[in-house]
């Protein structure tokens, strides 16, 4: 009875080393979802999925200076960490770790991750240095946990793409498992920062979703040029107030690469600033089978 056992709450990188060695030692599966915590039914779905792969959860609640662009919300992101460990009990996680940024980047740091592709496209341009942290902090986690398996989001796309790139080209011996994105009633992504929403803002936020899926359809009556299926996005997202789009995007959904038709399954995502909360969000478009 996982939801019943004792949660340990591990708050330093020593405790946290140990805590893995012992593990392995033991012969146990280490399932990891790292997260920035302020956790929601999006965590929790890849919390429930790392349950079924691992003897042992362990869930990482770090906000990460290094991901966060200097104009960015990393003082306002939301915590809380006595809330976010009785949710991680709810669905059977063993530890939580949640380090100090000062215990994960000492004052010397030096050493970070870079890949020279994926970070260019997509949220890149308008995010630098954000995937260099995101890279950077998970090869730290990782070597910290120990996973054999590790769970991210398809909300992030492009941070699930990167994760599997960097652990191929560092040769690390863990499987990365992709979750499907766990929407509100109305379609919108659940995400931490939707918490940012006024009333009026969340209605706006909508769109993302509905446009998604307007492109599926417009698709399924025969629409492929990229071009097309962009303009309508963009022109409806533009409609709603309190927008203003970052990016919308189709491209291949490995190189992350514009394509001009949607020839087969191809990624259609898209960033938009509603109010100050930028959002993303994506999809993959199929076309019809002929
Ligand atoms: P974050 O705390 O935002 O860094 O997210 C931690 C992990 O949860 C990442 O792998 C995200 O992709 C994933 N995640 C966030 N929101 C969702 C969602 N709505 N559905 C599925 N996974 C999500």
């Amino acid at each position: 009875m996982h939801a019943e056992a004792n949660i340990l709450t591990i708050s330093t990188i020593d405790q946290m080393q140990q805590e893995s060695a012992r593990l392995l030692d033991a012969g146990k599966t280490i399932a990891f979802v790292p997260t920035m915590g302020w956790l929601h039914e999006g965590h929790l779905a890849l919390m429930r999925e790392g349950r079924k792969h691992g003897d042992t959860l362990i869930v990482s609640i770090f906000v990460n200076p290094t991901q966060f662009g200097p104009t960015e919300d990393f003082q306002d992101y939301p915590r809380d960490l006595d809330r976010d460990v009785t949710l991680a009990k709810s669905v059977g996680v063993d530890v939580i770790f949640a380090p100090e940024a000062k215990a994960m980047y000492d004052k010397a740091y030096q050493t970070h991750v870079d890949l020279e592709m994926l970070p260019r496209h997509l949220c890149g341009p308008s995010r630098p240095g954000h995937f260099r942290g995101v890279a950077t902090v998970v090869t730290k986690l990782f070597n910290i946990v120990r996973p054999q398996v590790a769970f991210f989001g398809e909300k992030d796309y492009q941070q699930l793409v990167i994760i599997r790139r960097m652990v191929r080209d560092l040769n690390l011996d863990i499987r990365v498992i992709g979750v499907p994105t766990v929407r509100e009633s109305d379609g919108l992504a659940m995400s931490s920062r939707n918490t940012y929403l006024s009333e009026e803002e969340r209605r706006s936020a909508r769109s993302l979703f509905q446009s998604l899926q307007q492109a599926q359809d417009s698709l399924a009556e025969g629409i492929t040029v990229a071009g097309e299926l962009i303009h309508g996005a963009s022109e409806f997202i533009g409609s709603k107030p309190h927008v203003q789009i970052d990016y919308i995007a189709i491209c291949d959904p490995e190189t992350l690469e514009d394509v001009d038709r949607v020839e087969g399954p191809t990624l259609m995502a898209l960033a938009v600033r509603v109010g100050k909360t930028r959002l993303i969000d994506n999809a993959i478009l199929k076309p019809m089978e002929d």
